[in-house]
């Protein structure tokens, strides 16, 4: 229980690594604020597994529509979840989206909405929580939901790439700043993990198989296994770390075409 009464606002909890994060929260003692854009249906289903998975943790939770690219939203947002739970102490920066293209074919309404969703989102949710927990007092903690290529360029997804690029920043330069206030600023950058964001091959035996053999460990992540990085960054236990992106991505930022030696010879 190491959440245990903190307020927590996780944006794109109706499905994926929000669930599995607004889940693992609530296990851990937390008050959940499920935010979801459109899918009211996905965030009541979160709300009935962290029923089932949470319970007797005295856990509360709330559903809350926003769609994170609009400003009054967003505001609305943060009155209703400070209305029921008294305040913020953690925002999850978790909602994306991505698109495929090659980069001279872009539609540039394309290449604003992802940025909008994935960074511009991200920093106004960041600014009010930011603006909270300056009036309240007493620090708080945001997570942002990065990617392994924050580092690791993806062709044909240039406003992906460059979105998660922009978060190490925005991550880095909003824990500078904020680091004497006592809020904590960091990010999750995770590999490949089976999500509905990856419907392209989860479901594809053969095209899941390529996209594993491509990673150290083998395997695509469990959705789980990148919410037990968020409890642990929202922790206390993380109280001295800030600014910092932990990758958990199997390996896959380790140069994984030098598993084997193929470039000085013998
Ligand atoms: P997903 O598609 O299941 O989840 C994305 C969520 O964001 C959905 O719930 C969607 O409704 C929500 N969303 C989209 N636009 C929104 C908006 N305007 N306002 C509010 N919510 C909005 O996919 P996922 O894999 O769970 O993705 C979650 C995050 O994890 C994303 O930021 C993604 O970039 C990141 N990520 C995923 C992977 C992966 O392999 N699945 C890898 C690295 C990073």
């Amino acid at each position: 229980m190491k959440l245990r009464g903190k307020n927590v606002i996780v944006t794109g909890a109706s499905s994926g690594i929000g669930q599995a994060i607004a889940i693992r929260f609530a296990q851990e003692g937390a008050n959940v604020a499920i935010n979801y854009r459109s899918e009211r249906e996905q965030a009541e289903a979160t709300q009935t597994q962290i029923a089932a998975a949470a319970s007797g943790t005295g856990s509360r939770d709330i559903i809350v529509q926003a769609d994170i690219t609009k400003e009054d939203e967003i505001r609305e947002m943060f009155r209703k979840v400070i209305e029921e739970f008294g305040s913020v102490d953690v925002l999850v920066n978790n909602a994306g989206i991505q698109k495929a293209c090659p980069s001279h074919e872009i539609d540039i309404a394309d290449f604003d909405r992802v940025l909008s969703v994935n960074l511009r989102g991200a920093f106004l949710c960041a600014r009010e929580a930011l603006r909270h927990f300056l009036a309240r007092g007493g620090g708080g903690v945001i997570l942002n939901n990065s990617s392994v290529h924050e580092i690791i360029p993806k062709p044909k997804y240039l406003p992906y790439s460059i979105s998660k690029g922009g978060m190490e920043n925005l991550t880095r330069s909003l824990a500078l700043e904020y680091a004497g206030q006592g809020i904590r600023v960091n990010a999750v950058g995770p590999g490949a993990v089976v999500t509905p964001i990856n419907q392209a091959w989860i479901d594809n035996p053969q095209a899941k198989a390529q996209v594993e053999s491509h990673i150290p460990m083998g395997r695509a992540a469990r959705a789980e296994e990148i919410a037990a990085v968020f409890a642990f960054l929202a922790s206390d236990d993380a109280s001295y770390i800030t600014g910092q992106t932990i990758f958990a991505c199997g390996g896959l930022t380790l140069y994984p075409e030098f598993r084997v030696a193929w470039s000085s010879g013998e």
